[in-house]
């Protein structure tokens, strides 16, 4: 027993020579001294199982050194405490700048919302390469070779005339009906690419959102009821929005979708242009060409597709004036 406690005490002394952490004493303490699991405190549990001559002279040598080693981690505790304080490299006044924690893009905010949307109403959600072939940017969607739309100085090639940047949307509406049987109900959120001259509200690659639905009996109806409550969630319950006629190549009839101006309610201000309606999105019913060119029956089937701009959506919804900001790697907002 005298080996023990003498054992016990070199321990403890190196050990709390050695500890330079407020955490290591702690510990210590806890090794020694916790009331279930403590090294001494067992062996004050267990003094009243020796014989009573031997109670007599270990009872007080153990609590010597219980009381001891008490006061002398206690000390060492509060000597690293007050060092602490005391390092001249430590300033514990200084007001330290708030982190800037890390947050999803605007534009991936508001494609996630928009796919949350398009979810509820049963979509799918799709993407498609953005290097592209004509056959599926142009062909497909019903635009010919000869058709003044793919002869725009707008397209940047990387093989001419075949294979090129994706210069919108519409090239994974050609994938998907191409690909798949209807009933088809898809929406996809994609990065296009246009030869621009970068500027505040033109940059040479943006985002499209598209989507297009294929069924037996889909009529206009069924478009004009899917934006209404698209723009509803988007822009709230009291949007007042029209449709127009609108010639896109890939749809028959063509539908633009425009809103009353939320800056001036309709009166024209310099957001609007003095129209007094912004313009959402483009929409119409899928061509017969269309269908017939991605392999769907157009007497059997019918569908629709819409498709809009995201960015100036973005930048209006985060207050974002210039789209080189929005994509300059340095976007600070709150
Ligand atoms: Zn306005």
């Amino acid at each position: 027993m005298d080996k023990e406690i003498q054992q016990i005490r070199d321990d403890l002394a190196n050990k709390l020579e050695n500890a330079f952490s407020v955490d290591k004493i702690d510990q210590l303490y806890l090794q020694y001294f916790s009331k279930k699991h403590g090294i001494i405190t067992q062996l004050i549990k267990d003094l009243p199982k020796l014989a009573t001559d031997q109670k007599k002279i270990y009872g007080p040598a153990l609590n010597t050194l219980q009381d001891e080693f008490k006061q002398k981690l206690d000390e060492k505790k509060k000597k690293l405490i007050q060092n602490s304080i005391e390092d001249p490299s430590i300033d514990l006044t200084y007001a330290e700048k708030p982190l800037n924690s890390g947050m999803l893009h605007p534009t991936t905010q508001v494609i996630r919302e928009m796919n949350t949307f398009f979810r509820y109403y049963g979509f799918s959600i799709a993407e498609g390469p953005e290097i592209e072939t004509a056959e599926y940017n142009f062909r497909k969607l019903n635009l010919p070779e000869d058709h003044p739309a793919t002869d725009l100085q707008d397209t940047l090639f990387i093989k001419e005339p075949d294979i090129l940047l994706t210069t919108h949307a519409s090239s994974v509406e050609a994938r998907v009906l191409t690909d798949y049987d209807p009933p088809i109900r898809v929406a996809f959120p994609g990065k296009v690419f246009r030869n621009e001259t970068v500027n505040t509200t033109n940059g040479s690659f943006f985002h499209h959102y598209q989507g297009v639905v294929v069924d037996k009996g889909t009529t206009i109806q069924n478009l004009k009821a899917t934006l209404t409550d698209f723009h509803k969630f988007l822009f709230g319950d009291d949007v007042v929005i029209r449709f127009r006629y609108k010639y896109y190549p890939e749809v028959s009839p063509g539908m633009g979708t425009d809103m009353i101006c939320q800056f001036c309610g309709g009166n024209g201000c310099n957001v609007c242009k003095q129209r007094g309606w912004i313009e959402v999105l483009g929409s119409g019913m899928i061509h017969y060409n269309t269908l017939k060119m991605c392999g769907i029956d157009p007497e059997e089937y019918t569908g629709f597709a819409f498709g809009m701009g995201l960015d100036r959506l973005v930048m209006q919804k985060f207050n974002i004036p210039d789209i080189r900001k929005l994509y300059g790697g340095g976007i600070v907002y709150a």
